[in-house]
C-alpha cells in the first residue's frame, strides 16, 4: 500500500508523536488506528480500519467519521480523489492526532474521439419532470442510514459475464470530456440472475415503471454510507424494505432504461465518492468468468 505516516506539527501533534513512540522511543504503544492492509488507497478506492477505545472522533478531510460501537470504520476515495487526505483523530483527552494519507492516482481509460459532442438529449418539458422525480428518488434513497453491516465485508462479484465496460472509462469529443463512466459493466447474458455483493436493505427497487435512464433500478445499502446501484434490469426479485444477505439473487440481467445490450451495470458510492466496484472484489475480482 502506498501509505505514509506523518504525524504533523503543533504542540497537541508533538506530544501524540511522543505517547505514539513512547517515552524511550523504544517499543511503541498500539497506534491508536489500524488500517485494513487489504485497503485500497488509491482514486476510486475504499480503506477500512479501526480506531482504540481512547478515540473520541475520527475525520477526513475535515469531514466527520463515524465508526461503529466496537471501533470499526470504512471511508472511500472518488475516481477524482486528490494525492493525500489526513485522516484525524480526536483523543478522549482532546488531544489529535493525523495521519497523512497517500492516494495513488490511476491511469484511466480516456478515449479521443475527433467528432464534436451530440447534443444533450431530450429538453422535452414532460422528460424534465419525469427525470427530476425519478433523481429524487434515487437522492431520498441514497440519504437513508441504515444499519445495514454488508461494508464490513469482502464484496463477491453480483454476476459471471465479461467485463464490458471499466469504471471511470472517458470520452474526450475534440476537446470537451463527457461524462466518464460510473460503474462496473458485466455483461452476463440476458436472464442471468445477479447476486447481492455484500448484505444490504433494498433502499430503492424500480419495478413497476421502469426509469427512464437506469431502467428497471435497484439501489441496496450496505451501511455507513455505502450503496449499489444495479441498473437495466429485465426483471426484480426484491422490493424495496428486503434485507438481503451476501449472494441473494436480487434481479435479472436486462437491457432496460438507455442501454445498447443487456448487461449489468454496478455502481458503487460511499458518500458523494464514486468508487471502482472492481477494487472491492480484491483478488478474485480479476478478469473471467467467475
Ligand atoms: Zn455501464
Amino acid at each position: 500500500m502506498m501509505e505514509r505516516r506523518a504525524f504533523l506539527g503543533g504542540s497537541a501533534a508533538a506530544l501524540a508523536t511522543s505517547a505514539l513512540r513512547g517515552k524511550s522511543g523504544a517499543a511503541a504503544p498500539a497506534a491508536p488506528v489500524t488500517i485494513d492492509p487489504a485497503s485500497r488507497l488509491t482514486q476510486g478506492g475504499w480503506m477500512r480500519g479501526k480506531v482504540q477505545s481512547g478515540v473520541r472522533a475520527l475525520a477526513l478531510g475535515g469531514k466527520a467519521l463515524p465508526f461503529a460501537p466496537d471501533g470499526s470504520f470504512i471511508a472511500a476515495f472518488d475516481r477524482d480523489a486528490g494525492a493525500t487526505h489526513a485522516l484525524s483523530l480526536t483523543m478522549a483527552d482532546g488531544r489529535s492526532v493525523i495521519r497523512e494519507l497517500a492516494i495513488a492516482p490511476r491511469a484511466w481509460q480516456i478515449e479521443h474521439i475527433n467528432v464534436a459532442r451530440k447534443p444533450g438529449g431530450v429538453t422535452d418539458e414532460d422528460y424534465l419532470r419525469l427525470r427530476q422525480a425519478e433523481l429524487a428518488r434515487i437522492g431520498a434513497a441514497r440519504s437513508r442510514e441504515t444499519a445495514a453491516e454488508g461494508w464490513r465485508q469482502d464484496f463477491i462479484r453480483p454476476a459471471p459475464g465479461r467485463f464490458s465496460g471499466r469504471f471511470g472509462a472517458q470520452r474526450i469529443y475534440r476537446g470537451e470530456p463527457a461524462a466518464y463512466h460510473s460503474g462496473l459493466d458485466i455483461a452476463g447474458g440476458a436472464g442471468t440472475v445477479y447476486v447481492a455483493p455484500a448484505d444490504g436493505l433494498v433502499i430503492l427497487a424500480a419495478a413497476d415503471k421502469p426509469f427512464s435512464l437506469e431502467g428497471h433500478l435497484l439501489m441496496l445499502d450496505h451501511g455507513m454510507g455505502l450503496n449499489s446501484a444495479f441498473l437495466h434490469s429485465s426483471a426484480l426479485l426484491v422490493k424495496e424494505g428486503d434485507t438481503v444477505r451476501r449472494g441473494d439473487p436480487l434481479g435479472r440481467i436486462g437491457s432496460t432504461g438507455r442501454a445498447t445490450g443487456p448487461h449489468l451495470h454496478w455502481s458503487v458510492k460511499w458518500r458523494e465518492a464514486r468508487l471502482d466496484p472492481l477494487l472491492l472484489l480484491g483478488s478474485a475480482g480479476g478478469e473471467g468468468t467467475g
